[in-house]
């Protein structure tokens, strides 16, 4: 389908998507149109009110092709809109949907995991700020349900109906990026080293659901020996896996994931859950997780670890220290 095709359609758009019966779930839907810098940054800035294509050229380096082929594939899955508001000459604009708005979250979570575990050489990240109880703060995962911290060690995972290996691949993969690409901004790298690959996230999710040795990841996911073996490499150099002995076996090895690889844990729920709400599979979910402590299946919000209310976006302002401290809302 092209961009020109979606002009003035509107309609449904804040209805959940139907995925084809057996096809790529919702999982694959939302990494395949979220883990990728551009799409991120693209989304950020209509968050901040970018609408025009002109508005996207003259906030950031982007070039052309990219912000063409990011806006596309936002228009094709629900994200924004195109809409012509002009004949002569041909304008368009581009609004975020309520799926589209719905996405802060995951942004604020990424940007929160890489300000905490994440040290840019030279480069002092700034810090968040909740504008309601002007403390600062870090957003904490929490179960709607019963108002407690979801953690990776309070939650079960367990796949759902949609949920095989090869339903969950991201079909649009993304070039590997290369050295002197143009970049928007530094406040994903690392998210970027564990969800922008197809591999990365898949090793992620088997990690999640508590596979641990390196056979029985390359069995469940098909990938060949030397994927695997350089995705964990990366991994292990990101600091967010770590390679134990087996007990009992001490010639063999485990992988674990580390505080940092655990703290990764609301990034890649917030994204399931985004994908679920929103990519329907006529089966089920791809995922179905289970608050513990409570019992209820997972639906999370973002709240302030000061004041503990749910976070909103517009609340959200980033402090940076030094010696002209300067705050800017984030979104
Ligand atoms: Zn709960
Ligand atoms: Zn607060």
């Amino acid at each position: 389908m092209t961009a020109e095709s979606k002009i003035d359609d509107t309609a449904g758009t804040d209805l959940a998507t139907a995925l084809e019966p057996g096809g790529s779930n919702a999982i694959a839907m939302s990494y395949g149109l979220l883990a990728d810098e551009w799409s991120l940054w693209i989304i950020r800035q209509a968050l901040r009110g970018a609408i025009h294509y002109t508005d996207w050229v003259h906030r950031g380096p982007i070039p052309g092709s990219a912000l063409t082929s990011r806006l596309t594939s936002l228009v094709e899955g629900g994200v924004l809109t195109k809409t012509q508001y002009s004949d002569k000459p041909v304008r368009h604009h581009y609004l975020l949907t309520t799926r589209g708005r719905q996405i802060w979250p995951i942004l604020i979570a990424m940007w929160s995991w890489e300000m905490r575990w994440v040290d840019v050489a030279g480069v002092e990240l700034p810090r968040m700020q909740h504008t309601e109880c002007g403390e600062f703060f870090e957003p904490v995962f929490t179960c709607t349900a019963c108002d407690g911290e979801a953690t990776w060690e309070n939650l079960s995972a367990a796949a759902g109906p949609s949920g095989a290996w090869n339903r969950t691949m991201p079909t649009t993969g993304r070039r590997q990026r290369s050295r002197g690409d143009k970049r928007p901004d530094e406040m994903v790298n690392e998210t970027m080293e564990l969800i922008g690959n197809r591999w990365s996230m898949s090793i992620i999710g088997a990690a999640l659901q508590g596979m641990t040795r390196f056979s029985d990841i390359q069995r469940k996911l098909a990938a060949s020996p030397t994927v695997v073996a350089d995705r964990l490499r990366v991994f292990g150099e990101l600091g967010v896996l770590t390679q134990v002995p087996s007990a009992g076996r001490p010639d063999r090895h485990e992988y674990r994931l580390t505080p940092k690889g655990k703290a990764f844990l609301p990034v890649a729920l917030l994204m399931i859950e985004w994908g679920q709400r929103w990519f329907h599979a006529p089966e089920g979910p791809a995922l179905v997780m289970t608050h513990v402590p409570c019992g209820s299946i997972l639906s999370s919000r973002l709240t302030c670890s000061a004041c503990h209310e749910p976070l909103r976006g517009s609340t959200i302002e980033t402090v940076k220290s030094g010696r002209a401290p300067s705050a800017e809302r984030l979104l």
